[in-house]
């Protein structure tokens, strides 16, 4: 809160919040903690610190002071209760289902998902028992046909890597409220400068950090947002892990203890315990150092996606263009009323003479850096039928959107003349 009482915004919130420069040694930069462990000042102050009944720093796997900044700055941006910061991206969505789910238990997933999410549900967690159903997620009632008496999530994504779906987020959070189930959404296309979850209803956010937020294409990271809106106490047998004395922490009851916090408390207290994951301090340095430019870059980028999606559009090289900003998309008015602010940074499109057309496309480009990431500064291109998405059936590839014409640009944040000059003589 400021001093005028308002709340500040989100341009204040990545430069502010969260961070006192009297109380770090007047460093007006957040200071990296390259610590492993903190010093104790008693042993019951120790004992204290391991039964969960006060907070404080333990170890780096579990707490860290610069990892805190971040992690409170990416709350605050969603309006969470309290977030958890990990090594990636995919470890972030690992451990906010992992938090919910285990063995007999079955997730709703949006089919049209990054391709590393694909394979996590349809393979890694189904060895471990956790079944999986993926559905055209476009018409909210397929996720409620999905719907069986063990599932225990819905997984969406805000925008679709690489597909471009927008969802009708609220009718799907009501859905799977009504059936007592969670939605996280996996926000990392929009960011919160573009979307806000929780304000339709979405009970966690995840991040791949990698991407926009760190946004310089230099560290990897990952990031859970809880709202602290879903109510674990509802359903204590569903929840047992919330409502049940807890045998690895002398029986404390997380949900009675941690109150809205507790799903961010088990996940930090179980899983980063348990199977590490942790973001380093260095990591979360650069990631705050992104942070603070996130909501200008955004608008930049959605402005020069906007130009690039037009002036394919027009060409004559060019099959289809895939951009929710164009009133062509099959979803561009979705996109008017959930992002007014720009349909992001991500563009799909069909190159005439396909596969092979798409390669010289892609080897031509002299400005973009043909790689295997989104949201840089600079312009990226790839081709996902044969990377990030090559381990898909042809069924999974069209549900995902990707045919074997389909280019992924990501438009960076260069002039944009510059960019499309390079776009058209790669064409
Ligand atoms: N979610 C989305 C939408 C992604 O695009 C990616 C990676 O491309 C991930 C999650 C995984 O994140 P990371 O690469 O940081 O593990």
């Amino acid at each position: 809160m400021l001093e005028n009482g308002k709340k500040p915004g989100l341009g204040t919130i990545v430069l502010h919040h969260a961070y006192e420069p009297l109380k770090n040694f007047c460093s007006a930069a957040v200071p990296i903690h390259m610590t492993t462990a903190y010093q104790f000042e008693s042993c019951d102050y120790a004992a204290s610190l391991f039964a969960l009944t006060q907070p404080g720093n333990i170890y780096t796997r579990l707490q860290n002071p610069t990892t805190d900044v971040f992690e409170q700055r990416m709350a605050a941006l969603d309006g969470g209760v309290d977030a958890l910061a990990f090594s990636s991206g995919m470890q972030a969505i690992m451990i906010s289902l992992f938090n919910l789910l285990g063995n007999g238990d079955h997730i709703v997933s949006a089919a049209a998902i990054y391709g590393g999410t694909i394979t996590l549900l349809q393979h890694s967690l189904a060895k471990l028992g956790i079944q999986n159903t993926f559905v055209d997620a476009t018409d909210a009632g397929n996720i409620e046909k999905a719907i069986r008496p063990n599932t225990k999530a819905v997984f969406i994504e805000s925008i679709a890597n690489p597909k471009n779906d927008i969802l009708e987020y609220e009718k799907i959070t009501e859905i799977a409220h009504k059936h007592g189930i969670p939605v996280i959404c996996d926000n990392t296309v929009t960011t919160p400068v573009l979307f806000r979850p929780f304000d339709y209803g979405i009970d966690i956010a995840v991040y791949s950090a990698t991407k926009y937020i760190n946004g310089h294409g230099n560290a990897m990271g990952g990031v859970v947002v809880d709202s602290g809106n879903f109510d674990w106490t509802r359903n204590p047998e569903k929840w047992p892990q919330f409502n049940k004395p807890d045998p690895s922490y002398h029986g404390v009851p997380f949900a009675e203890t941690f109150g809205k916090a507790c799903y961010i408390v088990m996940a930090r207290t179980h899983w980063l315990r348990d199977m590490g994951g942790v973001i380093s301090p260095f990591n979360s340095f650069l990631m705050l150092q992104g942070l603070e430019t996130l909501h200008l870059r955004m608008p930049r980028h959605c402005e020069n996606a906007q130009k690039v999606a037009e002036f394919l559009e027009k060409h004559p090289k060019v099959n289809y263009v895939n951009y929710p900003g164009l009133p062509s998309h099959p979803f561009h008015d979705r996109a008017r009323k959930y992002f007014p602010n720009g349909a992001g940074g991500m563009i799909g499109f069909g190159i005439k003479g396909g596969r092979e057309a798409g390669r010289k496309f892609i080897e031509s480009m002299k400005l973009a850096y043909h790689v295997a990431n989104i949201g840089d500064t600079r312009t990226l291109v790839i081709h996902p039928a044969s990377t990030t998405h090559s381990q898909q059936t042809d069924e999974q590839l069209v549900a995902a959107g990707i045919g074997p014409d389909y280019i992924r640009l990501c438009v960076g944040i260069e002039d944009i003349d510059d960019t499309i000059a390079d776009i058209d003589q790669a064409l």
